[in-house]
């Protein structure tokens, strides 16, 4: 999965999009790149097939200072393993990199006229040519030309936008595909993952679907899609940069498979009360379970390989159908879901694009959803509770 960040404020800009694309590395990627903003304004990109050390060697010939700018590690869904298809992606007046799949770029490029004029093979440059005609159509007004651009796009997306008459400013939206965002007295950042955040800040807020995002020095605004300024709910990261990295372990599937006596011990037992499962800290009621006619776990890879040992112990003892479906399939099956299914999503990241698309559609069927994740945050004290504690039910 692809990683994405972004950074402005009084810092070394590049350094700190190249040790957070680093950061990132552990999620896999083919290659890498950065755009910034140079000290005279003027937008530059650099990106290299291969690791993020390669970019960073391209870089270490650019003596040119930024304090503003975005990072991308991609994996690839639309043309091949290239530098031209690398992101940043420029066209017109905008650059940008973008986590995710754009459905309709085919019916996007017809119907803005960019055959031929496309440097790369990807979905992401068509949106970068939709949002740059858009822009200009608007009067050069970022937060309208975001509202407009997402109506036109079908898909899932995290994009993040420099425009070249917006010097020292980033702007963000997502649909489905992760996106993070925090500030310091240090700067204001985004990204797709925590884990390229915490190093600078313990505080954060998930970027809510249907916002754009707007970065400037020291500030981090989210509006709605009408152009109005929305208060963004603050949360704060309950573990450490030990808990996201190798730990001593040479690669992290060793880690993890050390890990998983640890991982059960600390999921389950505080989860039992008098040796029975309870979830009342988790704000779970039983009923859920007992009133639901079907139970759907939706997850992939591992995730459904635990979902499968789910449901042979769950079955036998509900006496309800519980089926176990790969989660990058549901959307394409027509799934048979309805007000009485209780969808179980499981994503250890609690990011994987194709769990996130398929609960949204179990929810828009009108599913109760139950997801669990290991990617633990609590609210600020004070606050709401919000959807990231790491057993989660949504009605
Ligand atoms: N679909 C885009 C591409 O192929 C983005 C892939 C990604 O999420 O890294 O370039």
């Amino acid at each position: 999965m692809c990683g994405i960040i972004g950074y402005t404020g009084p810092l070394n800009a590049k350094e700190i999009l190249v040790n957070g694309l680093a950061g990132l590395e552990y999620r896999g990627y083919d290659s890498a790149g950065i755009a910034y903003f140079d000290a005279g304004s003027q937008i530059k990109v650099v990106k290299k097939v291969g690791k993020v050390a390669a970019l960073r060697n391209c870089l270490k010939k650019r003596e040119d200072i930024s304090h503003c700018g975005i990072g991308h590690t991609r994996w690839a869904t639309h043309g091949g393993v290239t530098d031209e298809n690398a992101h940043p992606h420029r066209f017109g007046q905008v650059t940008l990199i973008h986590n995710g799949i754009i459905e309709n770029y085919h019916q996007l490029t017809e119907k803005y006229g960019l055959q031929g004029r496309l440097a790369s093979q990807t979905d992401s440059e068509v949106a970068a040519g939709v949002l740059d005609s858009v822009y200009e159509k608007c009067g050069r007004d970022p937060l309208t030309a975001i509202a407009g651009f997402t109506e036109k796009l079908q898909g899932s997306y995290g994009f993040c936008i420099l425009f070249d008459d917006r010097p020292g400013e980033i702007y963000a939206v997502r649909h489905v595909s992760p996106l993070v965002a925090a500030y310091t007295s240090s700067g204001a950042m985004v990204a797709s993952d925590l884990t390229a955040l915490i190093t600078y800040t313990k505080e954060y807020f998930v970027v809510p679907e249907g916002h754009i995002l707007r970065l400037t020095p020291y500030k981090a605004r989210v509006y709605d899609m009408g152009c109005s300024r929305v208060e963004p709910e603050m949360m704060e990261v309950n573990w450490n940069m030990d808990a996201a990295m190798k730990n001593g372990y040479p690669h992290f599937m060793l880690k993890e498979i050390h890990e998983q006596p640890d991982a059960l011990h600390n999921t389950i037992l505080p989860r039992l009360l008098g040796g029975v499962p309870d979830f009342t800290a988790d704000c779970i009621p039983d009923q859920i379970f007992t009133r639901c006619s079907q139970i759907r776990i939706i997850a992939c890879g591992t995730a459904m390989h635990a979902g499968m040992v789910a449901r042979a112990l769950m079955e036998p003892l509900l006496r309800i159908p519980v089926t176990v479906s790969v989660a990058s399939e549901f959307r394409y099956e027509n799934p048979l879901v309805d007000k009485n299914t209780l969808a179980i999503i499981i994503s250890q990241s609690g990011e994987t694009i194709d769990t996130l698309a398929a609960m949204s559609l179990a929810q828009s069927l009108g599913a109760t959803t139950l997801s669990i994740v290991n990617v633990k945050a609590l609210p600020l004290p004070g606050k709401a509770i919000t959807c990231s504690i790491p057993m989660q039910v949504r009605r």
